[in-house]
């Protein structure tokens, strides 16, 4: 599987990629993660050079019809995103996948992370900032939208961190072991590990004594109870 993202700001991901199972992932290759900047495709006015040879490339403009904030101009994200379709088709038999982020779009789920994981070889994630991207660039390159829930947050790069994240673990080989995926099993949130028993302020906090019995269908049973405690 291989993830390409077009963000302003590549280094947020420096940190999450490079450590733990993700890391792990890309050094063995079985995800790849490349990164285009949508600025080093603004045109025209928007490109200055100054007198002192600095260039200044602006990829936002005020929004029609008011309002605060600005929004990213869509035909730099456009370009960035062709500039990486071109080279995916390259290679044969590739299956692209385009993903906007909406913050009132379609939840993503684990399903979804499935699907994509099934379907397609190569995935584009567009990281949206400030009022987020003039929405035309939906129609002209036929996104999938995704949310990653009910609140709003500065830029699509978190979003897209949680879709690489999620969508690698059902790529074969990114975790220890397939078939132990949480979500082939019955797994509960609620997990604990030694000692046996905690004392804190003098009162004694125990480990459940059903995962002590070592009665597997009681313990199996418990875990599905407590699935989805909160
Ligand atoms: N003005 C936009 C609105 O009302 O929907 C919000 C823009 S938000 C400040 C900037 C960018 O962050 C969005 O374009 C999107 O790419 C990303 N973003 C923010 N919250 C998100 C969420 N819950 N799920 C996915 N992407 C999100």
């Amino acid at each position: 599987m291989n993830f390409h993202v077009v963000t302003l700001f590549k280094e947020m991901f420096d940190s999450y990629l490079g450590e733990s199972i993700l890391g792990r992932a890309i050094k063995e290759k079985k995800i790849s993660v490349s990164f285009v900047n949508p600025r080093l495709f603004v045109k025209g006015k928007y490109k200055k050079i100054w007198p002192d040879g600095n260039v200044s490339l602006q990829i936002d403009d005020r929004p029609y019809g008011g309002g605060p904030g600005m929004v990213m101009m869509a035909e730099p994200v456009i370009s960035a995103v062709e500039s990486i379709i071109k080279k995916i088709s390259k290679k044969k038999n590739s299956k692209i996948l385009i993903i906007n982020f909406i913050p009132s779009a379609e939840k993503f789920t684990t399903t979804e992370a499935k699907k994509i994981s099934r379907k397609y070889t190569d995935v584009i994630f567009i990281c949206g900032r400030y009022e987020g991207i003039d929405r035309r660039l939906d129609k002209i390159l036929k996104t999938k939208k995704y949310s990653i829930g009910d609140y709003v947050l500065t830029g699509g790069e978190i979003p897209a961190m949680v879709l690489i994240d999620s969508i690698s673990r059902q790529v074969e080989g990114v975790l220890g072991n397939f078939n132990s995926r949480e979500e082939e099993r019955v797994s509960s949130s609620e997990v604990y590990t030694r000692p046996e028993v905690i004392e804190y302020k003098g009162k004694k906090y125990r480990v459940p004594k059903v995962l002590l019995s070592g009665n597997h269908k009681d313990i199996e049973n418990w875990k599905q109870k407590t699935k989805n405690k909160k």
